[in-house]
């Protein structure tokens, strides 16, 4: 047996250590969790037994694991039983606890209907179907990976939704079977491979992000810059997950993510016909889930101590390789594409290498378990952990650093003594959080030491990033200016290709990288499933903002002009439409095709070709024909732009702020949880122990990726895609990065907050809320208590203590990007600086060069008010109200008037009369620009919110009064609501 059977055989035996289905056959099972499946598997798989050495490591592993996330339970003395009191009898009262919230969910009916006999034969038959057997032997790799990545799919139809969740101990509902196993299978596979069983935490990430992903003349290349950023840095998980297995990253999860699975199928060898049903296996279009640039730049691993430094040396050579290689093809299809000679010492090529060597940036750090030292039945000895960590951690008085100093700490090492009752003894496994802690602290002190290297670039420079040469076919070109390169590479390129350059860009090596990245990834995607004519993902500004007309012609199409039907007919290539437009299309007919798929593309190209103001008059003559011949209306022009980013994300992976951790008792079963209590009244120590926060947990760790995985991957994209008119560009972790069409942008932004932390204030039965506020004919997603139920599965989300920050920019589609893409940053951050977090900002970029601030908190009392009677669902009601043809738009210039004219808030010595007196103006305002009683009723209301709103959200708006607030209000509500953006409305004058 080689050490790489030795080790992928550990991982395969971790696996089948505990049943899944453990919490639903536990104390129903005369044979124990361990006969059954367990027992079944084992003796397909290791019909000889399991030999010692490996038994040893998986014991060891699941140790620690369980001491890491569930530190000390109570047990009677000397024996192995747990006291009747803290035994849960799960299939009659399940009960689920939010890691992160301490939300429950319980299922009513419980589970008792589930034959426990059946419950095994199932998952039994589930596990023996994943094992990889090619020749007739069992490939113990493969057989890991697919337990792995299949395990946690649901068996069979009656499990539902709880297969995914189902907890590792039903005392302790706070953490799934999965975590357990994922995190068994990583320490004793690092057991398995390290000479001393020792594992450590490593963490690695890749730069720069922002500047790269910024540089951007297109929205195409924006997406090409988020995509590859997350293609290289799969690339370098991708070294672990060969090496150690992916169930060695903890951050993110990797499960379910196409990338991944394109790399379970193609290169592992793990059987197609297990992805078959996978939508990106299917879906033969540019809406396949694979052009999803969903990874974030690093990642947190647990890996052998001894092979470390190898480990991560391999990731930043292979990161690099994969760079170089990526580059030099993208040389090669340019000089095709220029119909140049390939010779290798044309300078493009060592330009290209030279340009890309330290590319991308990677840090790494890593910690030892070995800092702490394992002893027999004692408290494991943490001197050297100590000494380590100190440096870290500002002096006090003589406090032990961290973790290590703290409450938690004390009531783990202490021994606390019940009668007749012990706890476990603390092993290493306990002192993850401290290990961590000092990770953090390691890897965030490597990056302020930023790798700098010279690069001697001459004459001009790139036309995108503006730092590196062009890539040339000869060296004395790069002196000559602007507007004398006839005969340069990318001259040619522009002629011949030009959606790989415009006329006169010249790119350097990374930037060329990008730019082709869009046709080339189509290539890669080819591989996997047939994907048609599509030859480069294009996604537009100018689609998005077409798609709100797009959208309206579909519901009643009519047949196009001739003239129209031939010019598009001229274009080979298709826009990136939103998933919901393009489901439209699907039983949509030639025209509606061509219309949807390449008049974006017509009128963009006819704009970059654009020279001299005729062409312009041109492009405005070909755009009215449309208007009278196509929409009716002047088609839509412009877009939004989201970005999402989760509020303190640090904090929640280190759970350094006491509001983001829950007590030991809190985490725990309420039945057992109610008991403990009671039996703490008259025992100050489990008093003080139920009552301490827990610190981070591996299985936290994986909860917060776990949910930021179903975010990312499936939720978000829902809401963009499926729900509203949107075209999701990035999405890794807790950021979002989205193009969304006007109309749809409100709701949009209002439904990734709500699902991002599982919450829906009022209920989510609320129809109206869905209807009004959404948008949606009925309720799309069931959403609460920290979860979100989508397509026959739970999801667990962040929870409702976790909170986001949202900037949107409305932006014209001819704007620069550049400058569109600054303003979003600025907006995001004004939401979370100015809006004290939790909030949303949106700043509107009128064509015309003025601009409209808006920053507003999402929730001003999240426990008591509706969804409707939110600050979102206000301003949408109130754009809702303008577009209707109760309101006069004219009400919003009105009270702009007016309230310039108003006192400060400080002219006024009482707030709530402050707010009283605009109320009754507001609402006299709303009522004499309405027309028709119950729309005078209606709108009043609106006004006098709107006051009460303008003093509530008073310090969390950016701006230093009320009247002030009002007017960012109602200028962004006007706006979304002029003409043609929500079905059709008379103009109504009175437009600025
Ligand atoms: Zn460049």
């Amino acid at each position: 047996m080689t050490i790489n059977d030795i080790f992928w055989r550990t991982k395969v035996a971790a696996w089948v250590h505990d049943p899944a289905e453990k919490a639903l056959v536990l104390l129903r099972d005369p044979a124990g969790h361990e006969g059954g499946t367990v027992a079944r598997l084992k003796e397909q798989l290791f019909p000889a037994g399991l030999p010692t050495e490996v038994q040893k490591f998986i014991e060891k592993a699941d140790h620690w694991a369980a001491a890491a996330d569930r530190p000390q339970f109570p047990r009677e003395k000397d024996g192995g039983r747990f006291q009747p009191w803290a035994q849960v009898r799960f299939a009659e009262t399940p009960e689920l606890v939010h890691p992160l919230s301490g939300e429950r969910i319980t299922i009513k009916q419980g589970f008792t209907d589930l034959d426990p006999a059946h419950l095994k034969a199932v998952s039994a038959d589930h596990f023996e179907s994943l094992i990889v057997k090619p020749n007739g032997d069992i490939d113990w790799r493969a057989t890991a990976l697919a337990f792995w990545r299949f395990g946690p799919e649901r068996p069979a139809r009656d499990l539902n939704l709880l297969w995914y969740l189902l907890p590792a101990d039903t005392r302790v509902p706070d953490h799934t079977i999965w975590a357990h196993l994922d995190l068994t299978s990583a320490l004793a596979g690092a057991f398995a491979a390290d000479p001393s069983l020792t594992p450590a935490l490593l963490a690695m990430s890749f730069g720069p992000v922002q500047d790269f992903i910024a540089q951007a003349r297109s929205t195409s290349d924006l997406w090409a810059g988020s995509h590859l950023l997350s293609r290289l840095a799969w690339e370098g998980m991708r070294v672990i997950c060969e090496e150690v297995g992916p169930d060695s990253i903890l951050f993110p999860q990797l499960r379910g993510v196409p990338l991944v699975d394109f790399w379970l199928q193609q290169e592992m060898g793990l059987p197609e016909e297990l992805f078959k049903k996978l939508e990106w296996r299917k879906r033969g279009t540019d809406a396949n889930p694979l052009f999803a640039a969903a990874l974030p730049n690093r990642f947190l691993a647990v890996v052998p101590a001894s092979q470390v430094r190898e480990l991560a040396e391999t990731v930043k050579e292979q990161v690099r390789a994969w760079v170089q290689d990526e580059a030099r093809a993208a040389v090669e299809e340019l000089l095709r594409a220029g119909n140049i000679p390939h010779q290798e010492d044309l300078p493009c090529f060592t330009q290209a290498k030279r340009q890309l060597k330290d590319f991308p940036e990677v840090y790494w750090a890593a910690v030892p378990w070995s800092l702490v030292k394992e002893q027999d039945r004692a408290v494991p000895d943490t001197t050297e952990l100590a000494a380590a960590m100190a440096p870290f951690f500002p002096e006090e008085d003589n406090e032990k650093p961290g973790f290590l100093g703290s409450n938690t700490w004390q009531v783990l090492s202490g021994n606390i003594d019940l009668d007749g009752v012990s706890f476990y003894c603390p092993n290493p496994g306990v002192l993850y959080p401290a290990l961590y802690d000092l990770l953090d602290r390691v890897a965030a002190a490597t990056k302020s030491v930023r790798p700098f290297s010279q690069i001697s670039e001459r004459g001009y420079r790139c036309s995108l990033c503006g730092e590196r040469e062009w890539l040339t076919t000869e060296r004395k070109q790069l002196d000559l200016p602007p507007g004398k390169r006839d005969d340069t590479l990318w001259a040619k390129i522009a002629k011949k290709k030009p959606s790989w350059a415009r006329e006169g860009e010249h790119l350097c090596g990374l930037c060329a990288m990008k730019r082709l990245w869009p046709s080339r990834f189509v290539e890669v995607v080819r591989r996997a499933v047939d994907i048609g004519d599509v030859r480069r993902y294009v996604v537009s500004t100018h689609t998005m903002a077409l798609a709100t007309s797009l959208g309206q012609w579909l519901d009643d199409p009519t047949s196009l002009p001739p003239w129209l039907s031939a010019q598009l007919q001229g274009y080979q290539e298709q826009a990136a439409l939103p998933r919901s437009l393009a489901a439209q299309l699907r039983d949509a007919d030639e025209d509606a095709n061509l219309l949807c798929r390449r008049l974006p593309i017509l009128l963009d190209t006819l704009r970059e070709a654009a020279k001299d103001e005729g062409d312009y008059e041109q492009i405005r003559e070909v755009e009215q024909k449309i208007k009278e011949e196509v929409f009716g209306h002047r088609p839509e022009a412009y877009y939004g732009l989201i970005m999402m980013d989760g509020d303190k994300m640090g904090a929640w992976l280190s759970g350094s702020e006491e509001k983001f951790r829950l007590s030991f008792g809190e985490t725990w079963h309420s039945q057992v949880k109610a008991k403990a209590f009671e039996l703490a009244r008259d025992n100050e120590a489990l008093r003080q122990y139920l009552t301490t926060s827990r610190s981070p947990s591996p299985a936290r760790h994986m909860a917060i990726s776990g949910a930021l995985n179903g975010f990312s991957l499936e939720l978000a994209r829902h809401v963009i895609e499926d729900l509203y008119r949107g075209k999701l560009l990035y999405s890794g972790g807790d950021d979002v990065l989205a193009m969304v069409s006007v109309d749809d942008l409100l709701p949009t932004m209002l439904l990734l907050r709500l699902v991002y932390s599982g919450i829906f204030p009022g209920g989510d039965d609320d129809t109206d809320a869905w209807r009004e506020v959404l948008g949606q004919q009925k309720k799309r997603l069931d959403i609460g208590r920290g979860h979100v139920r989508h397509r026959k599965r739970l999801y667990r989300m962040m929870g409702k203590d976790a909170t986001a920050s949202t900037g949107a920019v409305i932006a014209h589609h001819t704007a620069p990007l550049a400058m569109v893409l600054r303003t979003l940053r600025q907006t995001e951050k004004r939401a979370k600086n100015e809006g004290g977090r939790d909030a949303f900002s949106v700043t509107l970029l009128k064509r015309s060069g003025s601009a409209v601030e808006l920053t507003c908190p999402w929730f001003v009392n999240k426990e008591m008010e509706s969804l409707t009677a939110s600050p979102m669902g206000l301003l949408i009601r109130l754009r809702n109200a303008f577009a209707g043809p109760g309101l006069s738009r004219r009400a919003a210039y009105l009270i702009q008037d007016w309230a310039a004219q108003l006192p400060g808030e400080k002219a006024m010595t009482d707030p709530e009369q402050h707010e009283s007196m605009l109320a009754t103006s507001l609402a006299y305002q709303f009522r004499r620009q309405s027309k028709g009683e119950a729309a005078q009723m209606n709108n009043a209301r609106l006004g006098k919110e709107l006051a009460r709103l303008a003093r509530t959200s008073q310090g969390r708006t950016g701006r230093d009064n009320p009247a002030a607030f009002m007017t960012d209000f109602l200028a962004v509500a006007e706006f979304l609501a002029r003409e043609g953006r929500l079905g059709s409305k008379e103009e109504q004058g009175g437009s600025r």
